[in-house]
C-alpha cells in the first residue's frame, strides 16, 4: 500500500465542516486529507448568508473572502403589516460566496499541512481498525472518518445510516438587476416571512448582485418557481432581471435520530443535519460540528472507542439540546400561522432581539422557551 495513502483522518468533503475539522487536526500534527469530489474553488448553492455567530468564532480573520457586511437585517410579516428592525455594532450577516469562502478555508487547512484530494469521489468504504476508503481514483486508508459531505451524504449512506432528518427544499437564484435596483435592495438583508408558506424568502445582496431565495420549512407541494416570481415581482419590485441563475436543493434541519457515530465514521454538518431548524443557518454549525469532531479525536490519542465516546458527550452536552429546542420552536413557528402571527403581534419585539441575541452568538436557544411560549398561549386564551 501506498503510505502516502494512509492517513489518521479521511474528511469526506471540502465545504465548512470539512475544511474545519482537518484545519483542527493538522494543527494539532494528525495525518489527514480530505477528499473532495468537485475541483476547488466549487459553486455550493446557498444564500452565503454567514450569521456572526459562527464568524466571531473563526480562529483567522475571513474579511478577503466576506462580500458584503450587515449591521442592520429587516424581518417581514406582510399578512400582519409587521415589520421588525435588528441592528448590532457588529456585522449580524456577512456575505460570502461560497465558492470563495470554503475555498479560503481549504487553503488555511491546507496551510497547517493537510493534503487535498480534489475531483476524488468517495464511492464506497471497507470498514475495518484501518478502513479503506475507494475514490474514483483509487483507494485511501484512515483509522477515523468524518463525513462533511452534506445533505446527501454518501458516506452516512454507506455506513448504514438511515433517513431521520428533515430535509426541506429550497430554491436559490443568483440574480443580476440594474443599478437602480440594486442600489434600493443592496442596503439591507431581508426576510419576508408570508414570501413561503411555513418558511420565508430572502434577499440577500453580494458585492454585485442579490441572492434571492426561498424555503418552506415543512415537506409540502409548493411551486417554488411561481412563489419565486411573485417574490420578485410583488415584494422586492423587480421587473427586469438582467440574469438569472438558478439552483435548487435541501437543507436538513433536524439532525440525526439515530446516532452521529458508527464504523468510526464520524458525522458532521449537514451529513449529521445540524443546520438551524428555525433558520436554516447551516454554515456556524457546520464548523462548530466539524472542529468538534476533531477535538473528540484529538482528545482521544487517536483511540477509537473514546473519540466516539468524545464527540457524543460533546454533542449531547451542547449541540444537540440547543437544536432539540429549536425544532420545537421552528414546529411553533411555522406550522401554525395563527399561533406564528399572534406570537409576532403581542411579543414581536422579544422575538426579535432573541433571535438576534442567537444569531450574534450571544445567546443559544433557552432550554424551557417552549414550556414559557405555551403558557403565554394558554393565559392569552383563557383570559
Ligand atoms: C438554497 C440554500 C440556501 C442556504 N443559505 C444559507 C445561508 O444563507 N446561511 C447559512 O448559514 N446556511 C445556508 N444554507 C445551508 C448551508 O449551505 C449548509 O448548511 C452548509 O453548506 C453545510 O456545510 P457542510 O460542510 O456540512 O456541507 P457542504 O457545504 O454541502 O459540503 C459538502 C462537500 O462534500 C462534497 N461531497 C459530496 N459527496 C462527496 C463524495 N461522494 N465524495 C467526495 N466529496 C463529496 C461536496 O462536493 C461538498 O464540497 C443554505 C442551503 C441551501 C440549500
Amino acid at each position: 500500500m501506498d503510505s502516502k495513502r494512509t492517513f489518521d483522518v479521511a474528511v469526506i468533503g471540502s465545504g465548512p465542516a470539512g475544511a474545519s475539522a482537518a484545519l483542527k487536526l493538522a494543527e494539532k500534527g494528525i495525518s489527514t486529507v480530505i477528499i473532495e469530489k468537485a475541483t476547488l474553488p466549487r459553486y455550493k448553492t446557498c444564500g452565503g448568508g454567514f450569521a456572526f455567530r459562527g464568524r466571531r468564532e473563526m480562529p483567522f480573520d475571513i474579511s478577503p473572502v466576506v462580500e458584503k457586511e450587515f449591521y442592520r437585517v429587516d424581518a417581514y410579516f406582510d399578512k400582519i403589516g409587521i415589520h421588525k428592525v435588528s441592528e448590532r455594532e457588529e456585522p449580524i450577516i456577512s456575505m460570502v460566496m461560497r465558492d470563495d469562502f470554503d475555498n479560503f478555508l481549504v487553503e488555511k487547512a491546507k496551510e497547517a499541512g493537510i493534503t487535498l484530494l480534489e475531483d476524488h469521489k468517495l464511492k464506497d468504504i471497507t470498514f475495518g481498525k484501518e478502513s479503506i476508503l475507494h475514490t474514483s481514483q483509487g483507494e485511501v486508508r484512515c483509522k477515523f472518518i468524518i463525513a462533511a459531505d452534506g445533505a446527501l451524504s454518501p458516506t452516512a449512506k454507506i455506513a448504514g445510516w438511515k433517513e431521520t432528518r428533515l430535509l426541506i427544499p429550497a430554491l436559490e437564484y443568483e440574480v443580476e438587476v440594474n443599478p437602480e435596483d440594486f442600489e434600493r435592495l443592496s442596503q439591507t438583508v431581508r426576510l419576508d416571512f408570508d414570501a413561503a408558506p411555513m418558511g420565508y424568502g430572502w434577499c440577500f445582496p453580494k458585492k454585485n448582485h442579490l441572492s434571492i431565495g426561498l424555503a418552506s420549512f415543512r415537506r409540502v407541494k409548493i411551486d417554488f418557481k411561481k412563489l419565486y416570481r411573485d417574490y420578485m415581482t410583488d415584494v422586492l419590485k423587480i421587473t427586469d432581471p438582467i440574469h438569472e441563475e438558478l439552483h435548487g436543493f435541501q437543507i436538513p434541519v433536524t439532525p440525526r435520530t439515530d446516532g452521529c457515530v458508527r464504523k468510526n465514521v464520524f458525522l458532521v454538518g449537514d451529513a449529521a443535519g445540524f443546520a438551524d431548524p428555525l433558520t436554516a443557518e447551516g454554515i456556524s454549525n457546520a464548523i462548530f460540528s466539524g472542529i468538534m469532531a476533531a477535538d473528540a479525536i484529538i482528545e482521544s490519542d487517536l483511540d477509537q472507542q473514546k473519540a466516539e465516546e468524545n464527540y457524543n458527550h460533546k454533542l449531547n452536552t451542547t449541540l444537540l439540546p440547543e437544536l432539540k429546542t429549536g425544532v420545537r420552536l421552528s414546529k411553533l413557528f411555522y406550522d401554525n400561522e395563527m399561533i406564528r402571527n399572534f406570537l409576532m403581534k403581542r411579543y414581536g419585539d422579544r422575538i426579535t432581539e432573541g433571535m438576534t441575541q442567537i444569531l450574534m452568538g450571544e445567546r443559544t436557544y433557552p432550554k424551557d422557551i417552549v414550556k414559557q411560549v405555551k403558557k403565554k398561549l394558554k393565559q392569552a386564551i383563557f383570559s
